[in-house]
């Protein structure tokens, strides 16, 4: 059926228009993201509906944020499409805040996510983080790789440190490319983001944390002494208990937010 969808619709590049058409990952999707009636879902890049519809079947109302207006004509001629509060803008400058009434708290988003805009939309999303309940999305393999790295592994790096700081992060399904039409030229890795209840982490202010993070790993091979310089004294680091000849890659995230914390302290 979906294979029928896409052979009448003229798949846009620019867009990360991969379509997904194995019927048991869009099960197992949906499985996994399990919604419910009384909870507000909410899908980035519907596209032709390979995870819409399933989705619709277990809720009254779906909401869904397409940059695509054809895909949007599209989706008009659908038979679910009258459960669909749609909007049709880009998921990277959308507010999440307008799309909660007073029946719900928090929200669930989950998407296939173009492959182009996956960074940006998370540390967009983080902005959220308040009124989001989890996310689940399709990210490109080394992406999923980078979300989940631990110190000294060679993915580890801002997107880990920020992404980690904000949720817990869990690994679910390795799609591979053939799952998809038109076929991607990468691995797929569907991915669980849930928000912290009890966060291990704690800083004063995130933007000092993303400025460190940003020094430290602009340059992985600089040393901390060299590449933190311009924010801290060798005795800074030292007092932290942290090596300043170690490189970005081995300081943890709660060395990370220390350090942030200091920064904070010391501009106050
Ligand atoms: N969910 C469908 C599926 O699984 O087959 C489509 C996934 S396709 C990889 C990505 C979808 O996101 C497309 O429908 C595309 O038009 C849409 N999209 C691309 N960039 C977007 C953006 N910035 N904001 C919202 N939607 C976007």
């Amino acid at each position: 059926m979906i294979i029928k969808k896409y052979k009448k619709f003229f798949p846009l590049k620019r867009y990360g228009q991969n379509f997904l058409v194995n019927q048991e990952s869009i099960q197992n999707i949906v499985k996994i993201i399990n919604p419910k009636k009384t909870q507000a879902l909410l899908e980035i890049g519907p596209g032709l509906g390979a995870l819409t519809q399933p989705i619709c079947e277990f809720l009254d109302k779906l909401i869904v944020v397409e940059i695509d207006p054809n895909i949007l004509l599209f989706l008009k001629k659908c038979i679910f499409f009258y459960k669909l509060q749609v909007y049709c803008q880009d998921a990277v400058s959308f507010n999440y805040r307008n799309v909660l009434c007073s029946k719900y708290k928090y929200i669930r988003i989950f998407g296939n996510l173009p492959y182009n805009i996956s960074t940006s939309l998370i540390l967009h999303l983080f902005q959220y983080i308040d009124i989001i309940q989890d996310m689940h999305f399709m990210f490109q393999k080394e992406v999923a790789k980078r979300l989940v790295a631990m110190p000294g592994e060679k993915y580890y790096g801002r997107l880990s440190i920020i992404s980690q700081y904000y949720c817990n992060i869990k690994i679910l399904l390795n799609i591979p490319p053939q799952y998809f039409k038109p076929i991607p030229k990468v691995h797929s890795i569907f991915v669980n983001l849930t928000p912290h209840t009890n966060s291990p982490y704690f800083v004063y202010n995130i933007n000092l944390l993303t400025s460190i993070t940003k020094n430290a790993f602009q340059n992985r091979r600089k040393i901390l002494r060299h590449s933190l310089k311009k924010l801290f004294s060798e005795r800074d680091l030292i007092k932290l208990k942290i090596n300043p000849n170690l490189r970005a890659e081995n300081i943890s995230i709660i060395q990370y937010c220390q350090l942030a914390n200091q920064l904070y302290k010391k501009n106050k």
